[in-house]
């Protein structure tokens, strides 16, 4: 227990009580004490075909034993090249160029060095600055966690790069228990006006947002939201990134929230469900003319952009992506939140409104929250988080907010249980 320093978790509490899982599969974790868990996050947001997919674990091992590693620097496998061409069928109409990572995080990274990489290459070396926005996630390297607005996730490691950051769009008072995305709040879009005049439009680089906010707390842009924060991007000559890590492969009932919610932006950062969680692999999906702008910059036989990972394109996770596509086309499993499951989803969510304790319930297509308050004000979202995994079931809680994100795979029953969990844990606590 002690070697090993474990991620965004309390080391010593996890230490004097573990939860181990041993397997998966489906919906389902199976503990070292053998005990079955409902995986209602999907790993971390990740498993958007459930556990344990055949089809992905031989593409895998097939490829390990064909070419299990070749530089991507200056050297090409086909397998690279083949997952590229496979993902821009999927992404929005002029994003067709990907920058290969290994995680959300360099996603991030990479986009925000592509926005100035692009800014140079035309000429307007005075975009440097980004605009990220309150409560964001985008990972915890040093671009994304300037960019994020995640107190816990700054403070102390600053000086972070030149940011201002659009204010959050969560609204209780005006949108609790709304279905699907809130009606109040377009003019929250309006700050970004502003945040442009205070610093000069010619000074932005690019604006990076989730589609909605995961981490920070399943956070729907209210209707119209996103639209208008193009519409300024496109006015001022800025670049507009979603990180679509959680909302990309099916988790909003499309391929990408781009897509569902029919704004383009420039850059799309996506990681998690594009190996359904099975081998690190994260990309960065680029506007062609913003690459072909900085590769045309270059001298003729010089490199470009310095920039990559000793990983991009690993030709096992390619295989893996490649499956993993597979998988969502033939079980139709990106539209799949968008239909009749989507409904169920938000129906039985929202019949926990009225039970103790909980002061919201939000939704929109397999993703979800249920939000708490203690009657003392006491933090309780470890501990709902805690019981939930004692009755049988995984959860994330972002303070007293409870965070859904199932397998796309889902049947109603899974639903049922997740409901009937809180609903006894909110009268037993409350
Ligand atoms: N961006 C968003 C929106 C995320 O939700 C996450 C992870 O949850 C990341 C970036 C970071 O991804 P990773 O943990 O793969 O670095």
């Amino acid at each position: 227990m002690d070697h090993f320093w474990m991620p965004f978790t309390a080391n010593r509490a996890f230490k004097a009580a573990p939860r181990i899982i041993e397997r998966a599969e489906g919906m389902w974790l199976y503990s070292d004490d053998g005990r079955k868990i409902l995986d209602a996050t999907g790993g971390l947001w990740c498993v958007n075909a459930g556990h344990g997919r055949q089809k992905i674990a031989d593409a895998i091992a097939q490829q390990a034993m064909k070419l299990d590693y070749s530089s991507p620097f200056n050297l090409g496998h086909d397998i690279g090249f083949e997952f590229a061409e496979r993902l821009v069928k999927y992404t929005p109409e002029n994003l067709n160029r990907v920058f290969f990572t290994n995680s959300g995080s360099e996603a991030v990274e990479s986009a925000l060095k592509i926005a100035l990489a692009y800014q140079n290459a035309r000429g307007k070396k005075g975009k440097y600055r980004f605009i990220g926005r309150e409560k964001a996630y985008h990972g915890v390297n040093f671009g994304g966690i300037s960019v994020g607005g995640l107190t816990y996730n700054r403070k102390g490691f600053g000086p972070l790069l030149p940011v201002d950051h659009l204010p959050h769009t969560l609204d209780l008072k005006r949108n609790a228990f709304s279905k699907g995305l809130p009606e109040q709040g377009i003019e929250r879009a309006d700050e970004l006006e502003n945040l442009l005049q205070f610093h000069d439009p010619d000074s932005i680089a690019a604006v990076i947002v989730e589609p909605v906010s995961g981490a920070g707390g399943v956070i729907l842009p209210p209707i119209g939201y996103l639209k208008k924060l193009r519409e300024l991007c496109t006015k001022h000559d800025v670049l507009l990134i979603f990180d679509e890590v959680i909302t990309g492969w099916g988790r909003l009932g499309a391929s990408f929230a781009s897509n569902r919610f029919e704004v383009e932006p420039d850059m799309i950062t996506s990681a998690k469900g594009i190996t359904n969680g099975t081998v690190p692999l994260g990309a960065v999906f680029v506007r062609d003319e913003i690459c072909d702008t900085v590769i045309n910059a270059g001298a003729e036989g010089a490199i470009e952009f310095f920039h990559g990972y000793t990983y991009s394109a690993h030709p096992i996770a390619c295989a893996a992506g490649l499956a993993t596509m597979d998988i969502y086309d033939e079980e139709g499993l990106l539209e799949r939140a968008s239909g009749e499951i989507g409904d169920y989803w938000q129906s039985s969510l929202h019949s926990l409104n009225g039970e103790p304790g909980i002061v919201d319930v939000r939704n929109y297509g397999l993703i979800g929250a249920v939000q708490f308050a203690a009657p003392d004000g006491s933090l309780v979202g470890s501990k709902i988080m805690q019981r939930c995994y004692e009755k049988g079931m995984s959860v994330r809680a972002v303070g007293d907010i409870i965070a859904f994100s199932p397998p796309l795979t889902i049947e109603k029953a899974h639903i049922d249980q997740i409901v009937e969990t809180l609903s006894s844990i909110a009268r037993e606590m409350f």
